[in-house]
């Protein structure tokens, strides 16, 4: 997922073309610098989950997006170690109440009621009841992390789940273009439709700053993982070990989507990377293949490596 700044919103000028056409091709190779911080609240990512996700992404970014992801590094860091010298506290937790998120998210919840894919999970529900399940599902991941919604947060606790503390933190990076964290990411930010509908739960979030790509993709893989309550109930079917991490490569290569060809997400793309998991169905995500569709752009990325559209590739 991706929040929008609008202070941010660039454009890219219309003569560039050849310019682009040119600067893909010689930049189809990447190589990637991942990050695996651990949180030792939740079950780690073994030597091999680390080696098979990104073997996975190597493969997914060649099927989705033609790139060869040819070099890749991994440096692994406690939490506790790779946030030890941020010294501001989030005061208290976002407190969400009912009919804030009903006024706020308005539209978002409308969309969410009138299409069947999306809202098959709220069914015969109202505008406000759509907003009080949300809060129900925010309040149980809440619970799970032992944290309580708008109380003080002691240690600083919450800002390990935070997507406005990771946002900050991604800012600042200048040295990875891809963050796995084995924790979970709480959107006390934007609230898009699809994490409206996870309980305000993203899965992965984009952010630009000064690494070689100009921006760093994160992916927090606790949702897929976890077979504990509540995602285990969330999830239905369980995934195997295989499936798991290959979900992890498509959140992954979802959020260098957005980082490397500015593209936006979009919901009506069928089985598109670009089109974000529908609550938990992470079984759909396993058909995610290359879309040959047109992509909306976010111009959010203005310094994005792949300017074109996937087409430019074939
Ligand atoms: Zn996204
Ligand atoms: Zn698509």
């Amino acid at each position: 997922m991706i929040f929008r700044r609008s202070r941010f919103i660039g454009f890219v000028a219309a003569g560039c073309v050849c310019f682009l056409l040119s600067s893909c091709a010689k930049t189809k190779r990447i190589d990637l610098n991942i990050l695996y911080i651990e949180n030792p609240k939740f079950q780690g990512l073994s030597d091999e989950d680390i080696s098979m996700i990104t073997t996975f992404i190597k493969k997914d970014m060649r099927n989705f997006f033609n790139i060869n992801v040819q070099n890749t590094t991994v440096d692994k860091v406690h939490i506790e170690d790779y946030a030890k010298n941020e010294n501001k506290s989030l005061g208290a937790l976002a407190s969400y109440k009912v009919t804030q998120i009903a006024n706020v998210h308005y539209e978002k919840l409308k969309f969410i009621k009138d299409n069947v894919e999306w809202g098959g999970m709220f069914k015969n529900k109202s505008i406000m009841g759509i907003a009080q399940e949300i809060i129900n599902k925010n309040t149980e991941v809440l619970k799970m992390l032992g944290l309580e919604d708008g109380k003080p947060d002691k240690n600083n606790e919450y800002s390990k789940y935070s997507i406005r503390s990771w946002l900050e933190r991604l800012e600042r990076i200048n040295k990875y273009d891809l963050i796995i964290y084995n924790g979970v990411l709480i959107d006390d930010c934007a609230a898009v439709v699809h994490t409206l509908v996870r309980g305000l739960i993203a899965f992965g979030v984009a952010e630009r700053n000064n690494s070689k790509y100009k921006g760093t993709g994160m992916v927090a893989t606790l949702p897929v993982m976890s077979e504990d309550l509540p995602f285990s109930k969330w999830k239905g079917e369980g995934l195997s070990i295989f499936e798991k991490r290959k979900v992890i490569s498509i959140i992954a290569c979802h959020e260098l989507g957005h980082l490397l060809f500015d593209y936006d997400d979009i919901y009506n793309h069928d089985n598109c990377v670009m089109n974000p998991e529908k609550g938990y169905d992470f079984q759909s995500s396993l058909s995610t293949k290359k879309c040959n569709k047109s992509h909306p752009k976010l111009g959010y990325f203005t310094e994005a490596v792949f300017k074109g559209d996937m087409c430019l590739f074939q």
